[in-house]
């Protein structure tokens, strides 16, 4: 082995100078000096890995020397050190290496190692023929390296100044390192140092490429396993990515859409009336407005429950551009129609239950307003009896009042009883937007007062006040409806102002509509609530409200039948005592 690497034409400045000498041409030498260098500089730049790198290097300073090993340390944390052996050295070579090694470090002012830290980070980078175990495995004799450093030479290893390493060659003979080739084998030092940063960086990078593919495909198969529909466009509202779920869901609404698909131009030339308004949702994600929760019919108009879509999208932003337009949009979709088919089952059991509260109640009515009427008549027939006898007994004393002030009570309860069942079956109405009103000319006055009678029968500490503000009360509504809404906010003002206290309701008119406002006494809304009592089955939890009965209706139906006649309602607090519910109704008649 070792004639074979002496027998490798050895280029030493000598050979050059008496090259120079013999033919007196130096320009020869230098042109074989470029060579050499160009060379060695090519087969660095061919190397693609650390181990081509110890390849070039140890084929170029043989070029120069005859020596026993080189070594390389990279300053990576940890440290990395490379052994590159010419032919196999023997264990206390090699440890005698290391110490050499680790106290030139801490000459250069590298990190502190110790010699334990650098012989653990050591690799032997050596032909298998080469390796350690063959070394230890084989005969003393056949081992060629003996255990005594005789010479070695440190060079650091600089990249644009900076160091990164260490370069050190080692023999066992004395005097191997002639200095008068240092500066070449600076050079070749500083080639292997760019050639190791160009691999590092090209390991970087491969590095950075496999996380970022192992993320995309993590990423991919998120999104093809998601149960929810995901669907992405561009800028212009073309589709560039739909997920399995997309494309399973929209397939059920029989549209075929695929990737790439300029979403609006299909909504145009199809007469699919969802896709104009899933584009709708599109368009306006991309103004740069999330929209949350838009529910789509996707099946067919004549099935019970049609396919049901909830679509999410928000505007997709190039996060490298501060306020930048949206570069797309993402948007979810799910199937809400399991969630229609329960509701529809509920409102349907509602209705039914509803339905069948109605006939009793009906009764209950019915009857109670018989009996009063019948104690009424005999109290009238009583009073005139006593009135003739100039009797100095008073009505008021007698059972039958009794029982009259009682029956009051029942039939206001049942009144109550009835609008919270005309509530339920209200619900489905307003629910599938079938609130049909039968409009009819009466004056709205007549029905605020009948209501307020009706209320007052069973708030014995509450004042109801009626203050009417305008001259002509006429309106063109429907009358039942009206004294349902009326009723549902009087009902609330007793109920919450469980104190009793003054009820006022007040009728005026501005710009065109009545305005109606019922001000109670009572526990009022706190200011966190005031935007969500008008919602479906919405009660206040508070300590407060805790304690009355009710099911959060009353007040969804009663907005629902405001609208309906084209007004609006609104509750304002009353700075700490109550609360005031104000509606309006438009005063023109009714143009059907
Ligand atoms: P409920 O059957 O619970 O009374 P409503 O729809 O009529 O249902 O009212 C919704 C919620 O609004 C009630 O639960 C209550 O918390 C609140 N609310 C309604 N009216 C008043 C009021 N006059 N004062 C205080 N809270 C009220």
């Amino acid at each position: 082995m070792e004639s074979s690497v002496q027998s490798q034409s050895r280029l030493t400045e000598s050979a050059y100078r008496s090259s120079y000498i013999r033919n007196g041409d130096r320009l020869a030498a230098i042109l074989q000096e470029m060579e050499y260098l160009n060379t060695i500089g090519k087969s660095f730049v061919a190397a693609i890995d650390r181990f081509q790198v110890h390849r070039a290097l140890l084929a170029a300073l043989q070029k120069l020397y005859s020596f026993a090993a080189c070594t390389i340390l990279l300053k990576s944390d940890p440290f990395e050190l490379s052994i590159i052996p010419c032919y196999p050295l023997s264990q206390a070579f090699l440890a005698a290496m290391i110490e050499r090694i680790a106290s030139a470090a801490s000459v250069m002012d590298f990190p502190a190692v110790s010699v334990k830290e650098l012989a653990n980070a050591s690799y032997l980078d050596a032909p298998d023929e080469l390796s350690i175990t063959q070394q230890l495995d084989a005969p003393v004799q056949d081992m060629i390296g003996g255990a005594e450093i005789g010479s070695f030479l440190n060079i650091p290893l600089t990249v644009e100044n900076r160091i990164v390493g260490m370069l050190s060659l080692f023999d066992e003979r004395e005097g191997t390192f002639d200095t008068d080739l240092l500066k070449l084998t600076t050079m070749i030092a500083d080639y292997a140092a760019v050639a190791l940063e160009n691999v590092r960086l090209r390991e970087q990078e491969t590095a950075l490429w496999r996380q970022a593919e192992i993320g995309r495909q993590r990423l991919e198969l998120i999104i093809s396993s998601m149960a929810e529909g995901l669907l992405i466009t561009n800028e212009r509202g073309g589709i560039t990515l739909l997920n399995v779920s997309a494309q399973h869901l929209l397939a059920q609404a029989q549209l075929d859409l695929k990737q790439n698909t300029p979403l609006r131009k299909l909504a145009l030339a199809s007469n699919v009336s969802w896709l104009h308004k899933l584009a709708d949702i599109i368009d306006e994600a991309l103004t740069g407005v999330t929209v949350m929760n838009q529910e789509l019919i996707a099946g067919e108009a004549g099935e019970s429950v049609p396919l049901t879509l909830s679509i999410s999208a928000a505007p997709l932003h190039d996060a490298s551009q501060s306020q930048s337009q949206p570069i797309g949009v993402v948007a979810v979709l799910n199937d809400v129609t399991a969630n229609k088919q329960i509701e529809k089952l509920k409102d349907e059991f509602v209705s039914v239950v509803s339905h069948e509260l109605r006939s009793p109640l009906t009764a209950i009515k019915g009857y109670t307003q018989h009996l009063i009427r019948r104690i009424e008549r005999r109290l009238r027939k009583t009073q005139q009896e006593h009135q003739q006898q100039s009797s100095a007994i008073s009505v008021v004393d007698l059972p039958e009042s009794y029982d009259l002030r009682s029956l009051g009570i029942i039939q206001s309860q049942a009144n109550h009883l009835e609008r919270l069942v005309n509530d339920l079956l209200d619900l489905s109405q307003v629910q599938w937007g079938k609130l049909h009103l039968q409009y009819s000319s009466f004056y709205l006055a007549d029905v605020l007062a009948e209501s307020i009678r009706s209320a007052q029968a069973s708030a014995e500490q509450h004042t109801i006040y009626l203050d009417i503000a305008v001259q002509d009360t006429k309106i063109v509504a429907d009358k039942m409806r009206m004294s349902q809404v009326i009723g549902n906010i009087l009902d609330n003002a007793i109920k919450y102002s469980p104190q009793g206290g003054l009820v006022t309701v007040k009728l005026e008119e501005r710009e065109g509509d009545y305005l109606v406002s019922i001000t109670d006494q009572g526990i009022g809304i706190s200011q966190e609530y005031l935007d969500h009592i008008f919602e479906r089955f919405y009660r206040v939890r508070n300590t407060a409200s805790r304690q009355y009965s009710g099911i959060g209706l009353g007040l969804y139906v009663t907005k629902a039948i405001v609208e309906e006649h084209g007004g609006h309602i609104w509750v304002t607090n009353n700075k700490g005592l109550g609360c005031t519910f104000s509606f309006t109704v438009p005063v023109a008649a009714h143009a059907d």
